[in-house]
Order: structure tokens, then sequence, then C-alpha cells
């Protein structure tokens, strides 16, 4: 890994993009065998070393992010330039770990501020920052990133919220899709990170859920999480115009697969806690795996999900389906960060398909695709009747 970072640069790599949930079967990764840290309980994320570019000082909530920061005893570091220095460490591992625990108050390169679509979650997806903090043994974030993993977050907020007007009644999702036609123009702002694993120390997705509130249009911004950090987001003025969905899966994933996540219960409680608060929620099962007695553990969690909406008023739930996948290069990567893995990585059981791209990947075989999406479209009208199924995948 090199010694200096060029913050100006996206952190992902250009070209398609995937949910965080999602297997990100297309998106080209890197070999990072034997430098990720060990997985670490959940907690609010502190960065050892925040660092802000020079035309970060220039944009009021790059000042408002490093004044939040000072509240919490971060200081910020000014860099001279646009590029990190001091990141390499005696080994790649050491070089890793410093990256993965440095914070950098940066610009937004131009390609992310040029909307692409991203099917079938929403019309747009657009980004408020890029890296997590956490150690979802599927993720494939893990591997796909471009250079050491320093977690970018985005000074220029305001000029990217203004940008979106130009791109509404533009989306093709909301439009050709009817069960979705009431959503207007759809936004997906978690593409590249977990909003609430940042939101602690940037206020971003509360000032987005703020703007959405104030811009009366037929727009709705979308987010998904792992954690359950939302008392800030009660009582704010989102006037329904933002989903949250939480990203949950049963107990045998949450517990082995997602590291540095919050626990399944405490997700749960967040999402009856938005509901109540009246947000339109929802509920990212991904990635949903076949496993041996798969049929129970999922029961086990859509009985959980049901509890946990109970007697919620004018609730608004929705559920998106997203079966796991990997590809010859994600199963490496994956491998390599975590040799011991129990995650089912094995070609002979799936199906070889090509994506959109060309990119080869594995998926469940046809049958057991047909069992899955029969037994979750049944239980989930069965078990949490008030849910809506976007959409499976
Ligand atoms: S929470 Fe972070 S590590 Fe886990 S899937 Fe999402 S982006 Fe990846």
């Amino acid at each position: 890994m090199s010694d200096t970072v060029d913050l100006t640069a996206a952190l992902a790599p250009a070209g398609p993009a995937a949910p965080h949930s999602a297997s990100g079967e297309e998106v080209a990764t890197h070999d990072l065998g034997a430098v990720a840290p060990p997985a670490r309980p959940a907690r609010r994320w502190m960065p050892k070393r925040v660092v802000a570019t020079p035309a970060a000082y220039d944009h009021p909530h790059g000042l408002r992010i490093m004044e939040r920061l000072g509240e919490l005893g971060l200081e910020t570091e000014r860099l001279a330039s646009n590029r990190l220095t001091g990141v390499r460490g005696e080994t790649d591992r050491e070089t890793y770990a410093r990256a993965k625990s440095t914070l950098a108050i940066v610009v937004s390169p131009p390609s992310r501020r040029r909307l692409q679509p991203i099917a079938p979650s929403a019309d747009w997806r657009f980004d408020l920052a890029e890296g997590c903090p956490a150690h979802c043994q599927y993720c494939y974030l893990a591997g796909s990133l471009s250079g050491p993993p320093v977690t970018r977050v985005y000074a220029d907020l305001d000029d990217i919220l203004a940008g979106l007007a130009d791109y509404v009644g533009r989306g093709t999702i909301t439009s050709r899709r009817a069960a979705r036609r009431d959503e207007g123009t759809t936004f997906e702002a978690s593409c590249y990170t977990d909003p609430l694993a940042l939101e602690h120390l940037t206020g971003s997705w509360r000032r987005a859920v703020t703007f959405f509130g104030a811009w009366d249009a037929p727009v709705q911004l979308r987010w998904t999480t792992k954690f359950d950090d939302v008392d800030g987001f009660a009582g704010l003025r989102h006037e329904g115009r933002t989903r949250v969905r939480l990203s949950v899966n049963c107990l045998p994933v949450t517990s082995r697969f997602e590291g540095g996540t919050a626990p399944l219960p405490a997700r749960l409680a967040a999402l009856r806690r938005l509901a109540e608060d009246g947000y339109p929620v929802g509920l990212t099962i991904a990635p949903i795996m076949a496993m041996p007695d798969w049929r129970d553990h999922y029961g086990v969690l859509l009985d959980a999900v049901a509890a946990a909406v109970d007697g919620v008023r004018d609730l608004d739930l929705t559920a998106e389906l997203i079966t796991h996948r990997f590809t010859p290069g994600s199963k490496e990567v994956l491998l390599g960060w975590y040799p011991r893995t129990r995650l089912d990585l094995d070609e002979q059981s799936r199906s070889r398909k090509h994506g959109k791209f060309g990119a080869v990947k594995y998926v469940y075989p046809p049958e057991t695709m047909t069992a899955l999406r029969a037994w979750f479209e049944t239980e989930i009208a069965r078990r949490v009747p008030a849910c809506r199924i976007l959409y499976w995948t």
C-alpha cells in the first residue's frame, strides 16, 4: 500500500454500484488477505485520526463536522494538500489498520456528483460518505476499495443535496413499477457506507432527512443500516419523505457474519422507534442464505419483526429481499480476510451466471431460489401482513 492517499479520489471504484447489503457481484475486487483487523463488537466508532483537506474548510458542512468532532474531543488536522501521508505502518496490516481508523473530511469527487441509477433499490444513488467501520464477512466493500480504506465524509453536503433537484422525475424504478409509484423519485444514500455508523460524527443524514422533509416534491430519501443509533432522528421534520430500512437477517447470520454491527434485537427496536415517529420504514433482508433449517431461522426473524412493529399506528413497512451471491474475486478476498469463515462459498452448490456487465457470479440454483422466494412471500404475508415486498433478487 502506498504511503500517500489521494483524498480527491473516490474510495470505491467507478462503475456499477451495489447496495452495501447485496454482494456487489459486478464490482472488481483486490486481495486484502492477511491485512484485515478482527471484527469488533458494535460501539460508536471514534476515529484515531481526523484530517481535512483545504477545500473542506470552504464548505459550511465541513466546518459543522469539525465543530461536532471537537465537541466529541476529536481534533481535526488541516492538511496542506489533498494528499494524506503518514498512513504507512511497518506492515500491511498496520497500514490497513491506520487507514481504517482515520476519518477524512473532504469535498466529494466530481464522479460522485453525477448520479447513477441503482436498480432495484432506487432511481438514483448519491453519496454522503464512503467507508464503513463494520466487518461483515460477505461485504463487497471489503475488497473492492481502491486504496487504503480511509473513511471519507463529504463537506459539500449542501451542494450535493441541492444538486438532486436535476434528477427529479427522471428515474425508472418508481415510474415503471406500479407498486412504487407513490414513492416519487427515490434517492438511495447508503451505497458505500452505513449511515448510522457515521452519523454521530457528521450529522449528514439528519440534515438530509430535514432537507427532504422541506422539499415539497414527489421525492423520497432512502437508506439502510445495520446500526441502531436512531435517537437523533426521532422528532425530525421528515414529512414522510425518508424511508429508513433496517438491514436484518436470521440470527445465525447476524451473530456469525456481521462483526461490529448492532445486535438484531437492537436493530428491531430502532425500526419500531422510527415507525412510531411516523417514518416509512423497511426491512432489507440480505443476504438471504439457504443454510440448513433456513425456514426455522427466518421464521424466527419474521416473528421478531412482527413483534417489533406490533401496535404501531399507521405503519408503512416494506421488505427488500436479496439472496446471497458471490464472485470468484469476492470469494478470494473474503477467504483472505476471514480464513475460517463459515460462509457458504461452494461453487458446486450454486448456479453460475453472468451479470449485466459480463462478470461471473454464483447464485443459488433455480430450485433453491424458487423455494426461498415462495417461502418468503407466503410467510411475510402470513406473519407480517402489513409488510409490502418491494423486490426479490
Ligand atoms: S455494515 Fe459496513 S461492513 Fe457491513 S455490509 Fe454494510 S457497508 Fe459492509
